[in-house]
């Protein structure tokens, strides 16, 4: 028996996928890569994911973790022909607890289903990236995704309590715990944002957040970006964390409005969606707090959400933004880098300046309140020369971030795209280090291997002394 005779003969030829036009749809996610697939597999339980681990052992066939494959940093896709597993179908929702606010979830949950099925509890699950509606818990655990409303909130690493693996050798084992500290190293923290290269996540007890007691959404608009990104520094440096506090620029808003009419004034160079929440006293004093900061720098309008229906309005326009840029370019490359919010005015003018010295469309929307930058490329990448101007453009946004003190990225993780470029924020032993973890629980290297660490992550790799008492 080969490979996929020993999978199906495990669970069912129904669930497991050998047709060259099948396996071509799983080698890619929502980045611009692709790579070759081998087999895809849908195991419905942990007792499968433990055997098909350890058949792809028995083959020396990497493996692939899979949720929905809306990642943007090429982490589902293979790099040698690999057997994809996805867990899509691990997607039930268990033991919600609406007095200790936890859940117990598959990884194939979509991030949306959770709160839907605890909304009437008063409770919600908090992380809420702008794809919640299609992509997993599986995959926002393994990118350490984030979202809107992470501002206050933080990311998936805070909202995870407990994590059942499926190791490299095809055991079960479960980090972290329900109690608020549970003892020992935090292997948990470690395996959130490790994407897929540590192990298959089965499961998760995920932290419950109530649902807040009041809720306003304000919408200002600016003359400037510098104007926007100002006031996002100076709301936060009066003493307050809103919920959200989100930027979008004036071509990104004209793209939007003309996808979704949401509302927004396309005549506004910048448009910044701030949302306070809390108890009705508090709500109404942070609410008067954003608008002061807006009008002090120089806001064009300031005004609040009417009703729930237009709330709703406005948020399905900002997390529409990705799906409007459709209208403006037949293709699109998202950045995902991050930097002190006190310098988000001063990183946004030299954004525009690369944007303008390689003559491609910049569109930006962003988690401004984190400092989360996502410039947006918009492009057709069947004009000559296109792909290079998009590639070189994109280098040079990493290190101006960089440069001014940020991180590779915010939340879309590392994954093919930014590999090669941790060297700019890790030095040879900082690299050796995370190799050495990675190698602790895969050995082999089984699990999305060429992902999130360069070729050569090991100090001896580089041909350099080991750090005295490093064990090799
Ligand atoms: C329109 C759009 C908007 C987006 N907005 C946001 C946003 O606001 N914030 C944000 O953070 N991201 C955003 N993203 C990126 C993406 O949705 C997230 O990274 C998301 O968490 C990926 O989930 P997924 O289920 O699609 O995972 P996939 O793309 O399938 O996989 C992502 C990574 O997770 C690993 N993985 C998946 N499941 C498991 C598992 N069970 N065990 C171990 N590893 C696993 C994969 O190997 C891969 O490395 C957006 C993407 C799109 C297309």
């Amino acid at each position: 028996m080969g490979l996929a005779e020993e999978l199906v003969a495990l669970v069912g030829a129904d669930r497991v996928l050998v047709e060259p036009v099948d396996l071509y749809l799983y080698g890619t996610d929502a980045s611009i890569d692709r790579g070759p697939v081998k087999n895809v597999v849908f195991p419905e339980s942990t007792e499968e994911v433990a055997e098909i681990v350890k058949i792809a052992n028995r083959y020396q066939v990497p493996v692939v973790p899979r949720g929905a494959g809306t990642g943007l940093s090429g982490g589902a896709i293979p790099i040698g022909s690999s057997l994809v597993v996805s867990l899509t179908r691990m997607n039930g929702i268990e033991d919600v607890d609406p007095i200790n606010m936890t859940a117990r979830v598959g990884p194939g949950v979509i991030n949306l289903d959770l709160s839907k099925h605890t909304k009437a509890l008063g409770v919600h699950y908090a992380p809420d990236p702008s794809s919640q509606s299609i992509c997993t818990i599986g995959g926002n655990i393994a990118n350490n995704s984030g979202g809107p409303h992470c501002l206050a909130e933080g990311t998936t690493v805070e909202h995870i309590l407990e994590l059942e693996m499926v190791t490299a050798d095809g055991q079960v084992i479960v980090l972290g715990g329900q109690a608020p500290d549970p003892v020992g190293l935090d292997l948990r923290g470690v395996v959130v944002g490790s994407e897929g290269t540590m192990g298959i996540v089965t499961s998760a007890i995920v932290k419950l957040t109530p649902n807040p007691l009041a809720t306003r959404t304000v919408l200002a608009t600016f003359n400037t970006v510098e104007d926007a990104a100002s006031a996002v520094s100076a709301i936060i440096a009066r003493g307050i964390v809103p919920a959200a506090l989100e930027l979008m620029d004036k071509l990104m808003t004209v793209a939007v409005e003309r996808f979704v009419g949401a509302g927004f004034d396309t005549e506004a160079t910048a448009t910044l969606l701030a949302e306070v929440t809390g108890h009705d006293s508090a709500v109404d004093a942070e609410l008067e707090i954003v608008r002061e900061v807006c009008e002090l720098h120089d806001a064009k309008a300031v005004r609040v959400a009417v009703d729930e229906a237009e709330r709703a309005r406005l948020w399905l326009g900002r997390k529409s933004a990705f799906g409007a840029v459709a209208q403006m370019a037949p293709d699109y490359y998202l950045h995902d880098t991050v930097v002190p919010r006190t310098k988000l005015a001063e990183v946004m003018a030299k954004v525009y300046e690369i944007a303008d010295r390689y003559d491609i469309t910049m569109m930006n929307v962003f988690h401004a309140g984190d400092g989360n930058l996502h410039p947006l490329m918009a492009f057709d990448s069947t004009e000559p020369g296109m792909l290079d101007r998009v590639h070189a453009a994109a280098k040079e946004l990493v290190e101006v971030c960089v440069a001014a003190g940020g991180a590779l990225s915010g939340e879309h993780g590392v994954g093919i795209e930014k590999r090669d470029l941790m060297p700019l924020v890790f030095n040879e032993y900082d690299l050796d280090a995370q190799a050495r973890l990675r190698e602790a629980f895969d050995p082999d290297g089984l699990f999305n291997p060429g992902k999130t660490l360069p070729e050569g992550s090991r100090c001896f790799d580089f041909g350099r002394p080991v750090p005295e008492g490093v064990w090799v």
